[in-house]
């Protein structure tokens, strides 16, 4: 990985989407500079917050803004706290506005929204998976006529749902948004779909109609949705994955 610009940014907004996760907006010094395409990820890090190496501690987080974001000065990464065995997603998570926080990038070119493209699009993502795939929905909503997008979200029960008002904001005022939510582990009261992504895949996605894929989540149901989509007859040259 060729080392990229390091710049140091300061929390300027904490926003809490459930629990366990929280979106950092980080504002970017005037006097930097820092692009990147939609889906990919920075490398970051605290300053002082080292190992037991006395090396700084530094995590992969995909941007979950979009590039047209960066003209309000910001970019936003969306990090759940792992909790017991966790390290820097707790240290983060303790953080407060104001705070520094370093930010090396962009990094990744295998996942990034091909953007003009105007094929439909499919987005299949799980848990904190949706923070790339936000990324892009927000690019292709920001620009011009879209195309038309569908999003299969699975997550493990209702407070889990991440970027909620968004989502269902876009699937009820956006022609040709449409969302499908589904939990892992349902509460009593769940009257939606039940199950694990790939497992409700073949009867939300019957076959190909011309979409490309984004997939992003865990190694497991990035596995199962490739499987399956494969079988469904999607060109391996449609469909782009990220995991973690
Ligand atoms: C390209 C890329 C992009 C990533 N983007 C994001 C992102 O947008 N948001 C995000 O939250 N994470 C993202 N990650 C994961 C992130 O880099 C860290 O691995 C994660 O925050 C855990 O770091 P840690 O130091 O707290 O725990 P570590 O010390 O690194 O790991 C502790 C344990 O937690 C497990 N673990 C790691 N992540 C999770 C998780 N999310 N939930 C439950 N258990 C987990 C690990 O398998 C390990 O067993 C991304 C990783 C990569 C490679």
């Amino acid at each position: 990985m060729a080392k990229r610009p390091v710049i140091e940014t300061r929390i300027q907004a904490i926003i809490p989407e459930t629990p366990r996760v929280s979106t950092f907006r980080l504002a970017i010094p005037g006097e930097a500079s820092f692009s990147f395409k939609a889906g990919q990820f920075v490398m970051a890090s605290i300053p002082d917050f080292r190992n037991e190496r006395d090396r700084p501690v530094r995590r992969a987080y995909s941007v979950s803004s979009s590039p047209l974001d960066l003209e309000k000065g910001y970019l936003e990464l969306t990090i759940t706290r792992v909790g017991e065995g966790g390290y820097f997603s707790n240290r983060i998570h303790a953080a407060r506005p104001g705070d520094p926080v370093l930010v090396e990038g962009p990094y990744g070119s295998a996942f990034t929204l091909e953007e003009g493209n105007p094929a439909p699009h499919l987005f299949v993502g799980a848990g904190s998976g949706i923070a790339p795939l936000r990324s892009m929905i927000r690019t292709l909503l920001g620009t011009g006529s879209p195309p038309r997008i569908k999003v299969i979200y699975g997550f493990r029960k209702g407070e889990d749902f991440i970027f909620e008002r968004e989502l269902l904001g876009y699937a009820k005022s956006v022609p040709g948004f449409s969302l499908v939510v589904m939990h892992s582990r349902p509460e009593p009261g769940w009257e939606g779909l039940s199950g694990r992504v790939p497992d409700l895949l073949p009867s939300l996605v019957p076959g190909h109609s011309g979409e490309v894929v984004y997939i992003c989540g865990h190694p497991d149901m990035v596995k199962g949705t490739v499987d399956y989509l494969q079988l469904a007859g999607f060109p391996e040259a449609d469909i782009r994955k990220e995991q973690w």
